[in-house]
């Protein structure tokens, strides 16, 4: 991390630091991985920090939680390039980066409104990762390509 984001961002004992997130994507990050504040922990969210390596990226900061690497890996759509620190005691113990599994299981709505996933209630939506490097998804019940931007807008 750069000087200056370290600035904006205070360090954090125990936690969770998501770094390198595409601006202005860290709200969606939020949404996926299911962090509403209601936990009751301090969450600190940066958004547009200026980055050496990209224009501007997002970061995240989640005070006292440990997020595991199935949860950190439903970001490899919306945040392919994050870097996921684990801090403990205000060490970094252990760095990842985002892999993408082969298929993502019910995080993610299908934007086929017509999909059964959408209209039976309880069906968790299936999107199968057909391409690891451009990234052609499809919905293993209706079938239909998606592109990760129409992923994204639909949820
Ligand atoms: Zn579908």
């Amino acid at each position: 991390m750069s000087d200056s984001s370290q600035l904006l961002v205070r360090r954090i004992k125990n936690g969770t630091v998501i770094d390198h997130i595409e601006s202005p994507r860290a709200l969606l990050v939020l949404n996926i991985l299911n962090i509403t504040g209601q936990e009751g922990n301090v969450i600190t969210v940066a958004l547009n920090v200026p980055s050496i390596k990209h224009e501007k990226k997002d970061i995240i900061k989640v005070e006292n939680k440990f997020l595991e690497k199935k949860e950190t890996d439903k970001l490899a759509l919306i945040a392919p390039k994050a870097t996921i620190n684990i801090i403990k005691n205000y060490n970094l113990i252990e760095k990842r980066r985002i892999q993408l599994p082969d298929r993502i299981i019910g995080f993610f709505k299908c934007p086929n409104l017509k999909c059964i996933t959408n209209t039976e209630e309880g069906l968790k939506s299936k999107i199968e990762i057909m391409d690891k490097i451009t990234l052609r998804l499809k919905c293993q019940y209706c079938a239909r390509s998606i592109t990760t931007n129409e992923l994204i807008n639909y949820q």
